[in-house]
């Protein structure tokens, strides 16, 4: 399995029961030991070295606006609120540059209220009628007024993957869009009525035209720009010979370990970086942490 997801070390209990408990909101809302996260565009106010989020008291703040994200153990709880105004200081940061430097804690909060945030934002109108819809369940859920439709907040599952010969070389490939040097695993999204085995199997025959025998699971990571779930594999290739089916992969080539440490440390390399789970798989596979040259 992997260790070191950033994103996938969520340490707050979520307190589902107290979505829907509107008295035990609004005390905690009046609590000014209560800590709301601001959130603007994917990004939240950060200070401290390493990073540490800042939480304010909800004095002050739009109550109708508030995202329950969960208590700790002693019943503090944690709000996040949608800041509409746009926020130019440094210290406002998004997960990408400082997931995998904050605590467990911070990261699991920080993922949960920006993928409730976007959802919220791209879907206020009801997909039956229309209509507009309300916000309910102290923020993950919305409701239509008109027809009483439930509309969740939704989650997009996406297949990573290595992909690894009977050498136990490492496949990885580079998008046509991507800068020169830039290498990655596969990875691609699930499609409705597939089994995440299935798509593995899928996208590795489209992006690069190997045929997968066996299909491992290793751990999966919020990934939410906007929604995505990554789902981790490990997929045993039958065949070597690469093909360029679909376009996406405009390179792709085939890593020992000397080859890919090599690689790297000279630059002609560049791999994702260390906060997201494609670099977690390729070190999975290598054996340790790979170096980051400038
Ligand atoms: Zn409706």
């Amino acid at each position: 399995m992997l260790r070191g997801l950033a994103l996938a070390r969520a340490a707050v209990d979520r307190a589902a029961h107290r979505r829907t408990d509107d008295d035990w909101l609004d005390k905690a809302w009046r609590d000014p030991a209560t800590r709301v996260l601001l959130i603007n565009d994917g990004r939240a106010e950060l200070s401290g070295d390493p990073p540490a989020l800042v939480f304010h008291p909800p004095g002050g703040l739009p109550a109708a606006e508030r995202f329950f994200l969960g208590a700790d153990d002693d019943d503090g709880a944690f709000f996040a609120v949608e800041m509409l105004e746009s926020h130019s200081s440094d210290s406002w940061e998004g997960i990408r540059n400082v997931g995998a430097l904050l605590s467990a804690r911070d990261a699991g909060l920080l993922v949960h209220a920006v993928a409730l945030a976007n959802w919220h934002a791209t879907h206020t109108h009801c997909p039956r009628c229309g209509g507009p819809t309300t916000v309910a369940a102290a923020g993950h859920l919305r409701r239509c007024p008109r027809d009483d439709s439930e509309h969740y907040p939704r989650t997009d599952p996406a297949v990573i993957m290595t992909v690894i010969d009977s050498d136990d070389r490492l496949l990885l490939g580079s998008q046509s869009q991507w800068p020169e040097g830039r290498f990655s695993t596969l990875a691609g999204f699930v499609e409705p009525g597939e089994s995440l085995e299935a798509a593995v199997r899928r996208e590795v025959a489209e992006e690069v035209g190997i045929v997968v025998g066996a299909v491992r699971y290793l751990g999966s990571q919020p990934w939410p720009f906007p929604s995505s779930l990554m789902v981790g594999f490990e997929a045993t290739a039958d065949s070597v010979d690469v093909e360029f089916v679909d376009g996406e992969i405009a390179q792709a080539r085939w890593f020992t370990r000397p080859d890919l440490l090599a690689a790297v440390t000279s630059g002609e390399v560049r791999l994702s970086p260390r906060v997201s789970i494609a670099r977690q798989l390729i070190e999975n596979w290598y054996g340790e942490p790979l170096p980051d040259p400038r």
